[in-house]
């Protein structure tokens, strides 16, 4: 089978087509023939070089496809059979420690991202344990399929599970284009919040405004903070969903209310931040940090997508052979939605 992998750190140019046996399931594991995947910014930190990677790595966490076959034991336990449609949800956890038995899977001593630590789904077949594959809904193409889970999951846990996101509260949500931000977005208009978003050009924010954001700043023109006070009469957003880091940092903290909280998963601008920790107490403001997601934040996105408050937004689709275009696409950050490499 084919599958996309690198033998060693660098440039677009190290992501490898190489062909490899077909991988057998385990007894709990089912084994897909993979249709679409998609890309996420993690593919281009795990390509350019991450602490604990051992290479080669077949690259990718998301991917959507079609069950081929059942190990004895997932066929007992699971409902798949070989033809059915399915999600591959990007979540590796042990099962059994109380954090996954509760539900927790992000939270599990032996969490990991499929295409991070260990190999992905950039190929032609994946086995992986049946309890995280999801029904692919009927809804979506084969590339929205593949599009959703990692970004959405991850912007679901931070608007519902960790800040708690309610029709009364206002939301600034960076990055309309990128997979997260058009997430929370759709998730924040799904839940009756205000939101606002930020975009770097016309065209992005125009494709903000129809997600359903109220407000868009031009972050290249207006100060952020500002803007949000004004936008708010003056007194700021109820949740910051954060993903960029150090460049966006003191905006984000000028943007928050008093009693506000503060949710962050990425840093894609850069880790260290500093905080006068006098105004954190004084304003009685919350940071909290999330990653990923669970298998019942797929859930229940999947119950979104079914009674249509959430379409994953596609940029552009690329053939297996032009996965180096697809990664750089998504490094010159040109993209709207999710890049999607089909199989
Ligand atoms: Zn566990």
């Amino acid at each position: 089978m084919k599958a996309v992998r690198i033998h060693e750190h660098g440039s677009a140019d190290v992501l490898k087509i190489d062909t490899l046996p077909k991988p057998q399931p385990a007894e709990d594991e089912a084994l897909v023939r993979i249709k679409s995947t998609a890309l996420n910014h993690l593919d281009l930190w795990v390509r350019e070089g991450l602490p604990g990677i051992t290479l080669p790595v077949i690259m990718g966490s998301d991917a959507a496809g079609v069950v081929e076959e059942m190990g004895a034991q997932a066929a007992q336990q699971f409902p798949w059979k070989p033809g059915d449609e399915v999600v591959l949800a990007p979540i590796r956890s042990c099962g059994h420690c109380y954090m996954c038995a509760s539900g927790k899977e992000n939270l599990c001593a032996e969490f990991r991202i499929p295409g991070e630590g260990m190999d992905g789904v950039q190929a032609e077949y994946v086995a992986l344990p049946a309890r995280f594959l999801l029904p692919k809904p009927v809804e979506l193409s084969w590339a929205e399929a593949a599009a959703f889970p990692l970004a959405a999951m991850t912007a679901y846990h931070m608007m519902v599970q960790k800040a708690g996101v309610s029709h009364r509260n206002w939301v600034l949500v960076y990055g309309a284009s990128s997979g997260v931000g058009s997430a929370a977005i759709q998730f924040a208009k799904a839940i009756g919040a205000r939101v606002i978003t930020t975009a770097g050009s016309d065209e992005k924010a125009e494709l903000a405004k129809k997600l359903g954001a109220d407000f868009v700043i031009r972050y290249k023109e207006e100060k952020i903070g500002k803007r949000v006070r004004e936008i708010t009469n003056g007194r700021g957003a109820d949740v910051v969903i954060e993903h960029t880091g150090a460049q966006t940092w003191p905006e984000s903290l000028r943007a928050l209310r008093k009693g506000g909280k503060l949710v962050t998963c990425g840093a894609t601008t850069g880790p260290v931040v500093k905080i006068d920790i006098r105004a954190l107490f004084i304003k009685h403001q919350q940071l909290i940090g999330s990653t990923m997601g669970t298998m019942q934040d797929l859930y229940d996105i999947v119950s979104l997508i079914d009674r249509g408050l959430f379409k994953p937004v596609i940029d552009k689709e690329f053939s297996l052979n032009e996965i180096r275009e697809a990664h750089r696409r998504l490094a010159e950050g040109r993209q709207f939605g999710k890049i999607v490499v089909h199989f």
